[in-house]
């Protein structure tokens, strides 16, 4: 038992939170910080140079000999720059350790190799952080020591949002106001703020780190772009909530416990669908957090998995043939006084805040639908959505057969009457208890589904940040919530008003109510014939940033500019091209390195087998020989297929950068890369294993 910890005595310990700032710093100063934090009131320079000061001390208490500031430009992962403490050598040659209030506000990283959709010319580079004092502060330790990280923003010199995190606060802001307009109609003046919260579940593979070694497209790519099927895949089912083996059990232990330490409350962990895919989820949080936290969670896996001389693959579609992972965005909106405005209660139909929550949020999405299919746009969730895993690339809405019935009843008669409620569970089994069922059973198979009290957004990818689509949602229900409170504040029946605008609201937007099956290739015919747009790819997705429609929506809440939503769009496009460009090259240089060579000798060593059966004097080698023009033949359309993907890549330069040169990637090149694993994969099934110059599926996923 040497190595038990006690969770209570590590949660929390590298983070300086609310104990540890009411407890260091002076009574003002910390009144004067829960105001900024909690009101958003400016933060004076004389209360920052306190808390730098009080956090610096704690922090070298902890180890830390640096500063960064944290943050998540639109490359997808995080960004810092370490600074150590210390300051100019003094006469006497020793150094003092100083941390200003203006270094803790303000940092100023050379901007100009972020992406910035054209936003901001190389020299220009001027780029600031700022301290995003509602996430708190924490060090983290790792090969270089004891970092003391600052969760910021990032703009550019002229405002522009260069991150996801500060589009993410200005929804959050506007989803508050509209909001908190919408209780005050129903009578409650008590609550001061409404927050979205979000509990984000991880999916993720562990593989062998030798393993991983020696395949460069998961090197180079994440991914396999190679790889045929072993006998045995997921058909059993027998992995998922299977027993975690000893070997990840380890890993999840450790991986806990960082959580832990870094206040990201780790709670539930299983295994998924597919061989070697796992899952995390931790309790939801306030959405920035819930973001800060998903960024600090997915470094923590890939960490503990090196240093456990394994990977963590986070990638959305790693093996081709198995289930793929996402993210699921639990989002749901929570007054400062616990109030949940997405709880139905026991009788929904009784309860008409929460049907007109429920139908603005209808109505947003059905408007939207296209922006919050492209907030789920990534390369890889493209390999990954409408497989028969993950939510088809159609957006939807999953009510369940409690609330369908209570819309309905208000579309057909124009009253609720009643809502059907959960029946006992009966097992059959005298000595287990019955309980009460849920009134809804569950749809694994819809993109968006309402689960108890809360939205569950399921057609994230696994490597994403989760800061896109939660500032769709927070943006889109401000929309509506405002649209709504616009025409009911000034009705004079409040009542009857209510009830038409549900109503209303309620038949308008039906058809984005959808509680079959997803996965169902009908479904796909029947989502056109009801008019939802129908995105496949990402680059059929970034459109939907700059329509009209879209920079209307987000110029009114102020959340993006038309200028921020075209940059972001253009990065979409680049990033899309250069991932898939990376995919392309690695595919010709495994082929060339090393397929080729391998089925060369495979052939040789045929052809020899061949010849000295022959001289011993068999004369039936029609096995060999078959064998011997199979692999040839193959090795061939290989080549070919190779050589025109290599062609096809050689012209991307003379397409202009942006939408014309990925759509070029999306139209020529992906099928080009599909045609060339083709054939690998089927030399894969009969060259020699030992020959075959890479770990196999069976190698990387059943032998963890
Ligand atoms: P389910 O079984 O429906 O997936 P879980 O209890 O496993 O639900 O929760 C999944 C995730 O949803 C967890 O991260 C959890 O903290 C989060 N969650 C639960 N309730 C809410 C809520 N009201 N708002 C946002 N997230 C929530
Ligand atoms: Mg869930």
């Amino acid at each position: 038992m040497e190595d038990f910890v006690k969770v209570t005595d590590i949660f929390g310990c590298d983070v300086f939170n609310d104990s540890v700032m009411q407890e260091r710093l002076p009574k003002k100063v910390y009144k004067e910080l829960k105001k900024t934090i909690e009101e958003g009131k400016e933060l004076s320079m004389e209360v920052a140079d306190v808390v730098a000061h009080e956090m610096k001390e704690w922090a070298i208490e902890k180890g830390a000999t640096h500063y960064s500031h944290w943050f998540q430009p639109l490359t997808g992962v995080t960004a810092e720059k370490h600074d150590a403490f210390i300051t100019a050598p003094m006469e006497n040659g020793k150094v003092l350790m100083s941390f200003s209030g203006k270094e803790l506000i303000k940092g100023e990283p050379d901007a100009s190799s972020f992406p910035s959709g054209g936003l901001r010319a190389t020299f220009e580079a001027r780029g600031y952080t700022t301290w995003d004092c509602t996430s708190p502060a924490f060090v983290r330790h790792d090969a270089a020591g004891g970092t003391l990280c600052i969760p910021t923003a990032f703009c550019s010199y002229t405002g522009e949002a260069l991150d996801q995190k500060t589009p993410l606060l200005r929804s959050m802001e506007a989803v508050n106001t509209q909001a908190l307009r919408l209780i005050r109609l129903f009578g409650n003046h008590t609550s001061k703020k409404v927050t979205p919260s979000v509990g984000a579940e991880q999916e993720y593979f562990l593989i062998d780190k030798e393993k991983f070694k020696q395949r460069k497209d998961l090197v180079y790519t994440g991914r396999t772009l190679f790889g045929a099927m072993p006998p045995k895949g997921q058909e059993m089912d027998d992995h998922y909530l299977g027993t975690i083996r000893q070997r990840v059990s380890a890993y999840m232990k450790e991986v806990n416990e960082e959580c832990w330490k870094l206040g990201v409350s780790a709670k539930t962990q299983h295994n998924e669908v597919a061989p070697a895919q796992h899952e995390l989820a931790p309790i939801y949080a306030p959405v920035n957090i819930a973001a800060d936290h998903n960024q600090i969670m997915m470094r923590i896996l890939k960490k503990v998995a090196s240093r456990q001389g394994m990977r963590c693959l986070l990638h959305e579609k790693p093996f081709a043939g198995v289930n793929g992972s996402g993210k699921h965005n639990n989002w749901s909106l929570t007054t400062d006084d616990g109030i949940n405005l997405l709880d139905p209660g026991k009788t929904p139909h009784e309860n008409v805040q929460f049907l007109l929550v429920l139908t603005c949020i209808l109505k947003a999405v059905d408007e939207h639908a296209d922006l919050l299919r492209e907030s789920a746009a990534d390369v890889g969730n493209d390999q990954r959505l409408g497989g028969h895993e993950a939510p088809p690339a159609v957006i939807s809405v999953f009510l369940g057969e409690q609330l369908e019935d209570v819309l309905d009843q208000l579309i057909s008669t124009g009253t609720a009457t009643h809502s059907k409620s959960g029946e006992k569970m009966n097992t059959g089994v005298s000595t287990l208890p019955d309980f009460m069922k849920d009134a809804t059973d569950r749809n694994r198979t819809s993109p968006f589904a309402f689960t108890g009290n809360k939205f569950e957004f399921r057609m994230v990818g696994s490597r994403d940040s989760i800061s896109s689509c939660n500032v769709v949602l927070n943006t889109i229900a401000a929309e509506a919530f405002k649209e709504a409170c616009d025409r009911l504040e000034s009705a004079e029946d409040l009542e009857l008003a209510v009830h038409d605008l549900i109503k209303e609201y309620a038949t308008d937007h039906q058809r984005i109510v959808f509680s079959g099956n997803g996965y169902a290739p009908e479904w796909e015919a029947e989502a056109k014939r009801r008019g939802l747009p129908i995105l496949p790819s990402m680059v059929d997705a970034i459109p939907a940033l700059t329509t009209e429609k879209s920079i209307k929506l987000f110029e009114n809440f102020r959340v993006f500019t038309r200028t921020e939503l075209e940059s972001r769009a253009e990065i979409q496009y680049e990033i899309y091209a250069k991932a898939i460009n990376i995919e392309a090259k690695t595919m010709i240089d495994i082929v060339t390195k090393q397929i080729i060579p391998a089925v060369i000798r495979y052939t040789t060593v045929l052809a020899d087998s061949i010849n000295s059966v022959k001289a011993a004097g068999i004369t039936d080698v029609s096995v060999q020989a078959d064998l011997l023009k199979k692999t040839s033949k193959l090795l061939k359309t290989t080549n070919s297929a190779m050589n025109k993907l290599g062609k096809l890549v050689s012209q991307v330069e003379s397409y202009p950068e942006g939408r014309e040169r990925a759509v070029f990637f999306r139209e020529k090149i992906v099928p080009a890369m599909d045609e060339l694993r083709k054939p690998v994969d089927e030399l894969e099934m009969i060259v020699d294993k030992e020959m075959w110059p890479m770990p196999s599926y069976g190698d990387l996923i059943f032998e963890v």
